[in-house]
């Protein structure tokens, strides 16, 4: 069996309401969706996170690489692809382009053997994923921390025990945010907080030791993701874990920041880093440096399922022969389209997601939604 063809599918909403994280604003949602078709029909979907025309026309540029591969060969092709764009593409685009694509390989992979992406990553080790809750962007017209505190108690009723708040917006308002969030939400949650590249080190080292007394389980991208000697500084000076990766790509972007020991925890986005045959060799590598594995998550159902499988078969720590449950990270911004690619939603139960059990991701794709997101004009 060859692979005969690949697509790209588009998709956009406007928001009615922008909102903005540290460093980035959103009035619209975009996600690319890669579909390679076999000889044979048999389709498999993959995602790329980020600027999604670009990333299609990349996928383009890859195409003649893939078209004529036996899809079951995930490595050859993903080696011919980074080889024919390696001169000016070791990270960014080029790698996201070819994170889609890899996934809806291996969707095709467990959609041609019949098994899911989980078994043939090595295994099934759980069957449901507990999911953290992120939200609390900063929103126009509203006081932030009224809305952010508000936002969070809910997602504590819906059952959630995890959630994550955005900051990076000045360190005395970030922690009237952080303070109202803990209150609204009890002490028995638990509590991220997540900068997005945007303090300055020194902003971010006294923000940590402020806020480390409600309880902080990660400090998230305090500083800009290419200053590693940054990242090592705010972790000596404050006491908050610190947690980053969603911008780092391939085991080759992930090599100094593990062995620096940069971070404790690394979030690589399956769906940016180089696709679940790149994520699974990080995974792998933090595991030899007993760096925790946190994947990043921002996309439609698609980038779900596909964390789904992954960390259905990430291996439990042998270091401290436990088994360490992984968390997913469960996006709760307006984005209309994020479940209506599928024909059945992915949604939580208490705070917990179960990992399909079909073949390959486990979904099916709604295809009246991918016309009806399509982007008109
Ligand atoms: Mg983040």
């Amino acid at each position: 069996m060859k692979v005969a063809e690949i697509r790209t599918h588009l998709l956009e909403h406007r928001l009615e309401t922008a909102f903005e994280s540290a460093t980035m604003r959103f009035d619209r949602r975009q996600h690319l969706l890669v579909e390679v078709i076999c000889e044979d029909g048999t389709t498999g979907w993959g995602e790329c996170l980020g600027p999604a025309g670009p990333n299609a026309a990349v996928v383009a540029a890859y195409a003649p690489h893939v078209i004529g591969q036996n899809p079951l060969e995930t490595e050859k092709i993903w080696a011919t692809c980074y080889n024919a764009l390696r001169d000016q593409g070791q990270r960014g685009l080029t790698i996201t382009a070819l994170s889609g694509i890899d996934i809806a390989l291996w969707d095709l992979k467990g959609k041609i053997l019949g098994q899911p992406v989980s078994v043939l990553l090595g295994g099934r080790w759980r069957e449901r994923i507990e999911a953290y809750a992120t939200g609390s962007f900063k929103r126009d017209g509203v006081d932030r921390v009224a809305d952010n505190a508000e936002e969070m108690a809910g997602h504590a009723a819906a059952g959630f025990r995890r959630m994550k708040v955005k900051i990076g917006f000045g360190v005395e308002e970030d922690l009237r945010v952080i303070a109202a969030v803990r209150e609204a939400i009890g002490p028995d949650r638990r509590l991220m907080i997540d900068a997005n590249h945007g303090y300055t080190v020194n902003e971010a080292v006294e923000l940590g030791n402020r806020a480390a007394k409600y309880g902080i389980d990660w400090f998230e991208e305090p500083v800009v993701p290419e200053q590693l000697d940054a990242y090592l500084e705010v972790k000596a000076r404050q006491p908050i874990p610190l947690a980053a990766g969603e911008t780092w790509h391939t085991r080759w972007g992930y090599r100094d920041p593990l062995q620096r020991r940069v971070v404790d925890i690394i979030q690589p986005d399956i769906c940016g880093m180089g696709g679940l045959s790149e994520a699974k060799k990080v995974a792998d590598l933090a595991s030899l440096h007993g760096i925790r594995v946190v994947p990043h998550v921002w996309g439609t159902a698609v980038q779900i399922a596909t964390a789904l499988q992954f960390m259905s078969a990430m291996v439990p720590d042998p270091v401290r022969n436990a088994p360490v449950a992984p968390i997913m990270e469960f996006d709760r911004t307006h984005n209309p389209f994020r479940q209506a690619v599928v024909t059945t939603p992915l949604e939580h139960k208490d705070g917990f997601v179960a990992v399909p059990d079909g073949p390959g991701l486990g979904i099916e794709i709604e295809r009246e939604a991918l016309a009806r997101f399509a982007p008109k004009g």
